[in-house]
């Protein structure tokens, strides 16, 4: 941690959720929202409420939504020196209603937003001069915007003895992209720290055996490998050791959004404060645990002393 912060790349945007289960948008109903969200953002928003030294690339329109999420991301102790004010376009959004079955249909407005709106500047380079850590969440692999400044960033922080997390989190049809498939198999690569969600394991080794998947990504220098499975829990496989298996914690689930995002930015940031793997993956569970359990995609993430609460006052699955 003591190398400079660990900075995340991508979008920015506001939730609005539909208070009621159903399906789309087709008529007039109650909402709740705006949330501060982005997969990069929940990340870095955990990262910073835990404690690490963070920051955030990206970019909000010059209007209230952008303003709530540049609020809440300082107020977690995020650095947004880095983060454009766009005049001309509105802060990304995207709207959210979950089906009775889980599924979940969106009204999006990213691409033609501010969230799309930045790329390497003087404040970006500045930043990633002095940062110890890159984290690349997949769904940046989707932006053009993102690929320069990763592209930039990671051979800066590998130079300064700094390391690469890569979280495998793209719609799968991405991956037939021409432009996005040899960046996403790059990433792979190139990160030391790698976190999938269940089938992203074998999406990221490129086989449909778990075991030879984790073996197959060893082989490419990946030094540690945080799986998360859901309510499940979670296992970590690190080069040359034994595997490392956490159950999850028994929550009720209120907002499944933003679990992974936490995950990852509590086991980032525990690594990188110099503990274990053990205690690193129990704080990762924690926090995906605690979030799914509030309404809004990042209003869940935990301090220290909340997550050591919730820990402490949590049953674990058997
Ligand atoms: P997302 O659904 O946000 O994309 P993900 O698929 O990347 O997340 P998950 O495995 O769903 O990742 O969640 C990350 C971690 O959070 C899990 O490993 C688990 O420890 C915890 N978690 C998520 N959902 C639950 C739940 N319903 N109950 C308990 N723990 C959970
Ligand atoms: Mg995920």
């Amino acid at each position: 941690d003591s190398l400079g912060p660990t900075v995340c790349v991508g979008e920015i945007l506001v939730e609005i959720v539909a208070a009621t289960p159903g399906a789309g948008f087709l008529e007039a109903q109650p909402l709740v929202g705006p949330f501060a969200s982005g997969a990069p953002a929940i990340f870095i928003s955990q990262c910073g409420r835990l404690g690490g030294s963070a920051a955030l690339v990206g970019c909000v329109g010059a209007d209230d939504f952008g303003r709530l999420n540049l609020d809440r991301l300082a107020r977690d102790g995020v650095d947004t020196s880095a983060i454009r004010i766009d005049p001309d376009y509105p802060t990304g959004s995207a709207f959210v209603r979950y089906r009775l079955d889980g599924e979940r249909d969106f009204v999006f407005n990213l691409a033609t937003s501010a969230a799309a709106r930045f790329g390497w500047d003087d404040a970006t380079g500045a930043l990633l001069a002095r940062a110890g850590h890159l984290h690349v969440m997949g769904t940046a692999l989707a932006m053009a915007s993102a690929w320069e400044v990763i592209d930039r960033a990671v051979p800066l922080v590998k130079a300064r003895g700094g390391s690469v997390s890569f979280d495998p989190n793209l719609r799968k049809e991405l991956l037939n992209d021409p432009e996005v498939l040899p960046r996403f198999s790059r990433m792979v690569a190139q990160c030391d720290l790698l976190l999938p969600s269940g089938d992203e394991l074998l999406m990221a080794a490129g086989t449909d055996s778990g075991d030879r998947a984790v073996a197959a990504l060893f082989d490419l220098g990946i030094g540690e490998i945080a799986l998360k499975q859901g309510a499940a829990g979670a296992t970590v496989y690190a080069a040359g050791a034994a595997p490392v298996s956490a159950p999850a914690f028994c929550v009720q689930e209120l907002d499944p959004t933003g679990a992974g995002d936490c995950f990852g930015g509590a086991y980032v940031t525990c690594r990188r404060l110099g503990m274990g793997i053990a205690e690193a993956l129990t704080y990762a569970c924690a926090a995906g645990a605690r979030n799914v359990t509030v309404r809004g995609p990042m209003e869940g993430a935990g301090t220290r002393a909340e997550l050591d609460a919730f820990i402490a006052a949590t049953e674990r699955r058997a």
